[in-house]
C-alpha cells in the first residue's frame, strides 16, 4: 500500500468516534462518553474514543466469562487456537506501515521507529506464542504415599487456562503492550478484557479489528478503552476476573495489589525501573553510543531505560562527553516527519513531571551537561539530557523520570559498582560495558534484576523471559517462563 492509501486509511479511522470492542461487537459506552486521545507533537485532539468506565467492564467481563464456559474457544484443538494466533501475528505484518503510522500520531514515538520495531516485535510475539499453544503439557509423577502402603496411583498434572484474564497496559509501546499481554493468554486458552492506557487507545482498537478478522470467537478478545481510576480500578476489583496482569508504574502496581486481594487474583506486574547502565575502563568505543540508546530510547519512556549511567573513573569524561555530542545530534520532531529521532513525550503530564525532576536536579545542585528543558513551546518535546555532579539521595538518581534524562556518576572498581548499580527500589534492567567476559559475568550475577545486557542494551525478543527484581515486579513475560503465569496446574490421582 502506498504511503497516501495508509494515510487515508488512517484518516477514516480516527474521523469517527471509535468504540469498544465487547462480546465481538463494536459498542457506545453504556455512559454514551467519549474522551479525546490528542496528537502528542501539537496538543491537538487526534481521535474521539469511547469511554469505558465500571459498567462498561462489567459488560466486558460477562462475556468473556461467557466465550470462556460456553466455547466455541474453550472446545478448540490447541493446534486450531494455535493457528488463529499465528493468524494474528499474519495481519500485524500485513499491516505494518498503518499500525506503525497510528502509533507514531498517537505516541508520538518516530514513524521508522515503530515500523522497525514495535509493530514486526508484536507479530512476532503472536507467532512465538502460537507455537506454544500445542505444547502446554503437564506430568506424570510418580507418587509414594506412606500412610496406604501397598497402594499403587497414577498421577499426572493438567495445565489448564486460569480463566478471564483483565490486562492493563501502559502508552509507551502501546501495541507491543498489547501483544505481550494477548500473546501468552491466548496460548493457553483464556479469555481477556484488556484496558489501553488512556493516553493510546487506538492501536489496540485496531489490533481488535485484526483479532476478529483473524477469527478469534467473540468474546475471546475485549478491548475497553477508559480511565485507570475508573475503568482500571474495576477491571482490578472485579469479583468475575481471575487475573490481572499490569504494566504501569509501581505506584499504581501497590494499589493494583490492593484492589486485587478481594477476591485474590493471580497477577503479574511489571513495573517500573531505574536501571544502571555500567562502563568499564576497558569497554570498546561502541559503548558511548550504547550508553545514549540505553537511555533516549523511545525518549526514555521505557520502564529498563538505562537512566543511571556509571562510568569508570579513567573514561568517565570522555564517556559523558560522547553521550552529551550524540544529545545534541538527536533531531527532535513529530514522529510522522522523515528525519525525526526523537518525537515528543507522550502528554502533557509527562511534559510537567519530566521537566519538574529536571527542576528538583538543579534546585539539589546537579550539573547540566546538556538538555534540560522543554524543546520548542508546541506539542511536548524535552531536550536529550545528560546529568553530573549527582547525589545518591537526590530524587533524579532514585526516582524513575521516564524522559530522556541520564545522571552519570564515576566509579571505582567492581564490589564498589555492584553496590551502587543495586542501591535503588527497582531491579528492572542493567547494562554492562566491557572487554573482560569474565568480569561481566561475574557482576551479571552480582545485579539484582531481571535483565542484564553485556555489551548491547534494549534487545527484546519473544523467547526472552522479562520482569523485575525487587519493585520493579512480579512474574514474567514473553518466553514459556510466561505461561506459567496463565495456566493453573491441575494435579489428578488415580488408585490403580
Ligand atoms: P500508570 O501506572 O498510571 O498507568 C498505566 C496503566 O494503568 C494505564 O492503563 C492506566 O489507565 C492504568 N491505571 C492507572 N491508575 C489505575 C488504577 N487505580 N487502577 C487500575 N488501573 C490504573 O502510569 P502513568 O500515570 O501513565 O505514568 C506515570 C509513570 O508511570 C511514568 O512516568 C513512569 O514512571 C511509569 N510508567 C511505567 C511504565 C512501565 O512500563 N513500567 C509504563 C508507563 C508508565
Amino acid at each position: 500500500m502506498s504511503t497516501a492509501t495508509v494515510q487515508e486509511a488512517i484518516d477514516g479511522f480516527v474521523a469517527t468516534p471509535r468504540r469498544m470492542f465487547i462480546g465481538g461487537q463494536w459498542v457506545e459506552a453504556v455512559s454514551g462518553r467519549t474522551f479525546a486521545t490528542p496528537d502528542p507533537a501539537t496538543g491537538e485532539t487526534l481521535a474521539h474514543v469511547a469511554e469505558g468506565d465500571a459498567a462498561d467492564i462489567d459488560r466486558a467481563v460477562a462475556a468473556a466469562r461467557r466465550a470462556f464456559e460456553e466455547g466455541p474457544w474453550s472446545r478448540m484443538t490447541a493446534s486450531e487456537r494455535g493457528r488463529l494466533i499465528w493468524k494474528i501475528g499474519d495481519l500485524i505484518l500485513e499491516h505494518t506501515d498503518e499500525l506503525a503510522r497510528l502509533e507514531s500520531l498517537d505516541n508520538g514515538k518516530p514513524f521508522t521507529v515503530a515500523q522497525a520495531a514495535d509493530v514486526p516485535l508484536a507479530a512476532d510475539l503472536f507467532h512465538y506464542m502460537a507455537g506454544w499453544a500445542t505444547k502446554i503439557e503437564g506430568n506424570t509423577i510418580d507418587i509414594s504415599v506412606p500412610y496406604m502402603p501397598g497402594a499403587s496411583f497414577h498421577s499426572y498434572t493438567l495445565r489448564e487456562p486460569v480463566g478471564v484474564v483483565g490486562q492493563i497496559i501502559p502508552w509507551n509501546f502501546p501495541l507491543l503492550m498489547a501483544a505481550w499481554k494477548l500473546g501468552p493468554a491466548l496460548a493457553t486458552g483464556n479469555c481477556v478484557v484488556l484496558k489501553p492506557a488512556e493516553q493510546t487507545p487506538l492501536t489496540a482498537l485496531r489490533l481488535a479489528e485484526l483479532i476478529a478478522e483473524a477469527g478469534i470467537p467473540d468474546g475471546v478478545v475485549n478491548v475497553v478503552p477508559g480511565y485507570g481510576e475508573t475503568a482500571g480500578a474495576r477491571l482490578a476489583a472485579h469479583p468475575g476476573v481471575d487475573k490481572v496482569a499490569f504494566t504501569g508504574s509501581t505506584e499504581v502496581g501497590k494499589q493494583i495489589v490492593q484492589a486485587a486481594a478481594g477476591n485474590l487474583k493471580k497477577l503479574t506486574l511489571e513495573l517500573g525501573g531505574k536501571s544502571p547502565n555500567i562502563v568499564f575502563e576497558d569497554a570498546a568505543d561502541g559503548a558511548v553510543a550504547g550508553a545514549a540508546n540505553a537511555i533516549f530510547f523511545n525518549h526514555g519512556q521505557c520502564c529498563v531505560a538505562g537512566s543511571r549511567l556509571f562510568v569508570h573513573r579513567s573514561r568517565f569524561d570522555e564517556v559523558v562527553e560522547g553521550v552529551a555530542d550524540i544529545a545534541k545530534t538527536i533531531k527532535l520532531g513529530p514522529g510522522l516527519d522523515p528525519g525525526t529521532q526523537m518525537g515528543p513525550l507522550v502528554s502533557d503530564e509527562q511534559l510537567r513531571r519530566v521537566t519538574g525532576y529536571l527542576e528538583s536536579g538543579r534546585v539539589a545542585g546537579a550539573t547540566t551537561v546538556v538538555g534540560g528543558g522543554r524543546h520548542g513551546d508546541r506539542g511536548y518535546f524535552v531536550e536529550p539530557t545528560v546529568i553530573t555532579g549527582t547525589r545518591a539521595d537526590m530524587q533524579i538518581v532514585r526516582e524513575e523520570i521516564f524522559g530522556p534524562v541520564v545522571v552519570a556518576e564515576p566509579f571505582s572498581d567492581l564490589d564498589e559498582i555492584a553496590a551502587q548499580a543495586n542501591d535503588t527500589e527497582y531491579g528492572l534492567g542493567a547494562g554492562i560495558w566491557t572487554r573482560d567476559i569474565s568480569k561481566a559475568h561475574a557482576l551479571a550475577k552480582k545485579i539484582r534484576a531481571g535483565t542484564v545486557w553485556i555489551n548491547c542494551y534494549n534487545v527484546f525478543d519473544a523467547a526472552l523471559p522479562f520482569g523485575g527484581y525487587k519493585q520493579s515486579g512480579w512474574g514474567r513475560e514473553m518466553g514459556h517462563e510466561a505461561l506459567n503465569a496463565y495456566t493453573e496446574v491441575k494435579a489428578v490421582t488415580t488408585q490403580l
